[in-house]
């Protein structure tokens, strides 16, 4: 591993002016992710700018019934919250999916959001990757991509995003809260994610130095009743090759409301808007909800060695809103 500096800000706005003024400076939270590239020579930051000092550790309910989640509140501590095992299972679900109860109980909310594919080219510097060296090329595309995207996938990329937590955010409409040279600014989750088009290098819609303070989640009571599947080469440690967040609110048997995002499929946490159109209004079935689900995935294009994931997501959407539809959790 390369020299780098190291620097404790001693609040936000000194984080940010460091990150902003050092070009090749980066956010140290738990490290659970930064670390793995810098020993593998994919990040080589000049400056280490560690947040998980300043006071962004806390949850809070809000007055309107929303919770506030700080960006270094640790994945365990949040998986473990009274409020959120009540009131979004979902996203406790997703947190206890992730990794191991070690780097749980040191990887960060913001970290999380922010974790970098797990394309195994991307971790090769002797790879072509267009995402680590932009121009080099995309050995996914013809190589091994079994683990890669299905939808909004590109020529310059087939990477997907790793994270769990993220995708049961992009369910709850989730805002995250930024803190910018020029002031804070709110970002919804689904906005805050790039399709990798010609730029696979350019992953969120933050500025240069912007710093995640927070995330909040609106006030939904449907999601006491929402559920995350998670399917992974292991059960105890791995990454998704399909996942699937849901929150399902029914009127009898007529489907009120319900939220769908899905994991391992994209570049980016996949908000299944189409699913949740044909499924709003209409009396719930399982065959209603792979019909939802075929109308979400009518627009994958599967790579050599992924084409089981279309019919994998399909599976664990069934799967998931029957489980809630019959009261589960
Ligand atoms: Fe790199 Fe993306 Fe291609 Fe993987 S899929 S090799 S991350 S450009």
């Amino acid at each position: 591993m390369r020299e780098f500096r190291y620097h404790r800000p001693v609040d936000v706005a000194d984080a940010v002016a460091v990150l902003s003024a050092e070009p090749q400076a980066a956010y140290l939270g738990g490290g659970t992710n930064l670390v793995d590239l810098m020993k593998l020579g994919v990040q080589r930051p000049d400056v280490l700018v560690d947040v998980t000092g300043l006071p962004l550790d806390t949850v809070e309910e809000l007055p309107d019934g929303g919770l506030r989640i700080g960006a270094t509140v640790r994945n365990s501590d949040l998986a473990a919250h009274p409020v959120v095992r009540r009131d979004y299972p979902v996203l406790a679900r997703a947190l206890l999916a992730a990794a191991s109860g070690q780097l749980r109980n040191m990887a960060t909310t913001g970290g999380n959001l922010l974790q970098r594919t797990r394309c195994v080219y991307f971790q090769d510097t002797g790879k072509a990757c267009n995402k680590r060296a932009p121009g080099s090329g995309c050995a996914a595309l013809h190589g091994q991509n079994r683990d890669l995207a299905v939808l909004d996938w590109s020529e310059q990329c087939v990477a997907t995003h790793p994270s769990d937590l993220a995708v049961a955010l992009t369910a709850l409409d989730t805002v995250v809260e930024v803190h910018e040279t020029d002031g804070t600014r709110d970002i919804p989750i689904t906005a805050l994610y790039r399709s990798p088009g010609a730029h696979p290098e350019r992953e969120t819609t933050l500025a240069r130095g912007a710093l995640i303070t927070a995330v909040r989640l609106p006030p939904l009571p449907a999601a006491r009743r929402s559920t995350y599947l998670k399917v992974r080469d292991r059960a105890s440690f791995a990454f998704a090759v399909g996942s699937v967040a849901a929150v399902l609110d029914l009127d009898g048997d007529v489907v009120r409301d319900v939220r769908l995002a899905y994991g391992a499929v994209a570049h980016r946490p996949w908000r299944a808007h189409r699913a949740e159109a044909e499924l709003r209004g209409r009396t719930f079935s399982p065959e209603l909800a792979g019909r939802a689900a075929d109308a979400e995935l009518a627009e994958a294009r599967p790579l050599r060695h992924n084409g089981f994931k279309v019919p994998l997501t399909r599976a664990i959407t069934v799967r998931a809103l029957s489980e809630l539809a019959e009261g589960a959790p």
